[in-house]
């Protein structure tokens, strides 16, 4: 493992994305390139070496509004109104083969800005984006209503259902996956026929602005997307209270989603939430040990274990659990942590310095109360964000290091004899995001499957993901799903129209 020096990490960056993620941006309001009414800007960081990249416009209450009364005009007057459900759909896809051309442009710019592997980006965060595109596109035609067959009402009456776009709606976004989660946000909005303010995170603003820029090329109609940069305390705030947005989206820590909560009373906009998780990640004895190693290694390390899902509470049944601290151990010991553009890079730096003091301070209270660090455990360099790939045992509930979520590349391995056991064990935490189980005993899968309380479970692989497929939480993991056709049920209401013949 060894981290380059700050020139050669600069070095790597294309003249193309230097120029780009080095100049000053602005925020998109409808359809135009604005500053903050303030005039304010924060800065945004190059995880890999903790310097400056650029300046971005910082926006605030005042924005927020703007950009809210542009997404109600654009909703209630504009040609997006107007569009048929097939134009709108086409918009999309189109949307999706703009962002497929500038493929290697966004997967750099997300490097840079985020900390991922270059590699990474290119075969994950970029095709999945455009598949979520071009899959809700595919929906704009299909969002229908239903004629009803009425219950007690005499034949004279004549019911149907409509699916109506829900109407102006706010978006905040997380920064560990900038591209993918717009997508996530935008894809089943614009398909249902909303307008959105997204408003992306202030640590990874620099992809969700150069995708308004190919929101424009592709032909929206102004207004229809707006993109309000600035903190989560004050244009995120601004946005979750704002009066006339019909509905708000939002994904990160399950403490702000309670925020959000609080902050949506105001006029009790529609609130779907994707938050936190501490999944709980299974093998049994009888797995094939090879996958399921290799597996529970991706499940934690992948995205430098910054991912809700991330496979964080490594259940392993006693008789192999040596062998799969071991297994899980090596490969870790195998990843080179490197910054993201470099071609060998596994795993990159984390996202900001909050971050790191956050892991290294999580690791540190599992020391302190009596876990034992494995492998890992430590910073790495005198610059950027790197940590060490960990693997944490003698660890046990109540300790922080299992029922909280650490949101790093730290797993915590928790032996178990008997299926009883695990069984309870996995469903004690207030998250429930996802899971996995590792076995060749089918029926044992299927079981585990039904009594997990979470909103994915996966079987014999981890972290798969499919536009077709909802993703969300059980209990404090969230409200709602993203994806599939789940989804659109946030972004449309139903109205029942009845009439007297
Ligand atoms: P993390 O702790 O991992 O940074 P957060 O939940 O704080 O995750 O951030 C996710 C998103 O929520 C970001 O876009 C951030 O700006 C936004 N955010 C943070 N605080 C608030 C808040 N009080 N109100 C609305 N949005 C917020």
């Amino acid at each position: 493992m060894s981290v380059a020096t700050i020139e050669q990490v600069n070095s790597l960056i294309s003249p193309k994305v230097q120029k780009y993620v080095t100049s000053h941006r602005r925020m998109l309001i409808n359809g135009d390139w604005v500053d903050a009414k303030t005039g304010d800007t924060f800065h945004v960081y190059n995880p890999a070496t903790g310097e400056i990249l650029s300046n971005v416009a910082a926006g605030d209450h005042a924005d927020v509004d703007l950009a809210v009364r542009a997404a109600r005009r654009a909703f209630e007057e504009g040609p997006w109104s107007r569009m048929t459900h097939g134009q709108r759909g086409k918009l999309i896809w189109k949307l999706a083969d703009l962002i497929e051309e500038n493929l290697e442009e966004f997967a750099e710019i997300e490097s840079v800005d985020n900390g991922k592997p270059l590699a990474v980006a290119r075969v994950a965060d970029i095709p999945l984006a455009t598949d979520l595109f071009r899959y809700m596109s595919g929906w704009t035609t299909k969002i229908e209503g239903q004629t009803i067959s009425l219950s007690s009402l005499p034949q004279e009456y004549f019911a149907y259902t409509l699916r109506e776009p829900v109407g102006v709606v706010g978006q905040i976004i997380p920064w560990n996956f900038p591209l993918l989660m717009a997508a996530w946000k935008l894809g089943p909005a614009l398909a249902a026929g909303c307008t959105i303010v997204l408003k992306p995170a202030e640590q990874t603003p620099l992809s969700a602005l150069r995708l308004g820029e190919l929101i424009e090329e592709a032909g929206f109609p102004k207004g229809v997307v707006n993109i309000v940069t600035g903190y989560g305390e004050t244009a995120g705030a601004a946005l979750a209270a704002h009066p006339d947005i019909d509905k708000i989206a939002f994904t990160g820590s399950t403490e702000v989603g309670k925020l959000i909560v609080h902050a949506a009373a105001g006029n009790l906009k529609k609130v779907s939430l994707e938050l936190g998780g501490k999944s709980p990640n299974i093998v049994f004895a009888d797995a094939d040990l090879e996958t399921a190693i290799q597996g529970a290694t991706n499940a934690i390390y992948f995205n430098h274990g910054q991912c809700c899902c991330a496979g964080s509470r490594l259940y392993i049944e006693k008789e192999i659990f040596d062998q799969v601290v071991e297994g899980v151990s090596a490969n870790a010991k195998r990843i080179n942590v490197t910054e993201g553009l470099n071609p060998q890079c596994d795993m990159g730096p984390l996202v900001s310095e909050e971050q790191l003091d956050r892991v290294l301070g999580f690791i540190e209270s599992g020391e302190k109360e009596g876990a034992k660090t494995v492998i890992g455990g430590h910073r790495l360099g005198d610059h950027g964000y790197f940590v060490e790939p960990t693997l944490i045992t003698n660890a046990h509930a109540g300790m922080k290091v299992i029922d909280e979520e650490i949101f790093g590349p730290v797993v915590c391995a928790l032996p178990f004899e008997k299926t009883e056991e695990v069984a309870t064990q996995m469903n004690q935490t207030a998250y429930g995001l996802a899971g996995a189980v590792w076995t060749k005993d089918i029926s044992k899968a299927h079981r585990f499957a039904k009594a997990m309380r979470a909103g994915t479970v996966w079987i014999n692989c981890y972290n798969i993901f499919d536009a077709a497929l909802p993703f969300g939480g059980y209990k404090q993991s969230g409200w709602g799903r993203e994806m599939g056709r789940e989804v659109l049920e946030h972004y449309t209401e139903v109205k029942a129209v009845c009439l007297k013949m």
